[in-house]
């Protein structure tokens, strides 16, 4: 009898534990897919995160046409148009003082000139997804009412950002400028269709044909002094960087003359339009002098 009950007590505990094991692997079991599916999701979640960073550095500058630092995207045309900067760049929708602008009078008298010293040097161009850019090294400056600015860099844009009474140019090559305390200054030099541009020809030539970094070319010279005319008179205002964030407190001065550059010069930039539209003045005064 004792021993029937220890039995059926045995066998019921190995039941239980039969049971509870089976339990245990159903749930283990459970686990592991819900494991596996984790798994998968994380493994689809990974692969969206890469194709979306590869679709943003297609998109990126690693260096934007203008300023110092990375930018999220924005574009010249599509779904991130300069009329949506704004949405991501606050200062490109609400800026009081952007560029480029239509330059037309009445003007104020410019009571300064600008004194370019552009020393030659190694060239170095880099493909930033928005224009072709020429980094410069240390050495070429601008005196501008006594203050001295360093020229970093120069690019350009297809056709002129800037319209004189309403047109725009060719193209445009903006020259950067920074002084010591921080402060922007942009000399812009329009082309007009003509013979074919020396300079303009070396850097097309050597331009990266993909958006990448900067492309160190030890052999060849850039002197960019022989992209700006004689005649250095200008037109000025106050503005702000061209491309997001668009940035304001930066002085431009556009020169009057224009450098020449063949039809053939301007179908062989590699981006076919990457000028902003003009902004409105907001009661900014333009000066000339000359
Ligand atoms: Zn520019």
């Amino acid at each position: 009898m004792l021993r029937t009950i220890f039995e059926i007590v045995l066998g019921v505990i190995l039941s239980i534990s039969l049971t509870l094991a089976v339990v245990k692997t159903v749930q283990v079991k459970n686990v592991e897919e819900e494991l596996a599916t984790v798994k998968k999701k994380v493994a689809a979640a990974n692969k969206k995160i890469a194709e979306f960073e590869k679709a943003a550095e297609g998109q990126h500058a690693p260096q934007p046409g203008h300023g110092p630092g990375a930018t999220p995207h924005w574009a010249y045309d599509g779904d991130l148009n300069p009329a949506k900067w704004g949405d991501v760049f606050p200062e490109c929708g609400t800026g009081k003082q952007q560029s480029p602008v239509d330059i037309r009078g009445p003007f104020e008298k410019a009571t300064h000139e600008i004194k370019p010293d552009f020393k030659p040097g190694t060239l170095k161009i880099l493909n930033n997804g928005h224009t072709l850019q020429v980094n410069i090294g240390a050495g070429s400056k601008t005196m501008i009412n006594g203050e001295s600015f360093d020229l970093l860099q120069f690019h350009f844009h297809r056709p002129s950002e800037e319209h004189i009474e309403g047109k725009p140019s060719a193209m445009v090559a903006h020259f950067v400028h920074k002084s010591a305390a921080g402060k922007l200054a942009v000399i812009g030099v329009l082309f007009s269709e003509g013979a074919e541009n020396e300079v303009v020809k070396v850097i097309w030539a050597n331009a990266p044909k993909q958006e990448g970094p900067e492309k160190v070319i030890p052999e060849m010279t850039i002197n960019a002094a022989a992209m700006l005319p004689k005649r250095l008179n200008y037109y000025s205002y106050e503005g702000s960087l061209t491309t997001p964030p668009c940035t304001e407190g930066v002085t431009f001065y556009i020169l009057k003359t224009p450098m020449a550059i063949s039809r053939q010069q301007v179908e062989a930039f590699p981006f076919k339009t990457n000028a902003r539209p003009v902004q409105p003045l907001n009661g900014r005064r333009i000066s000339v002098n000359g």
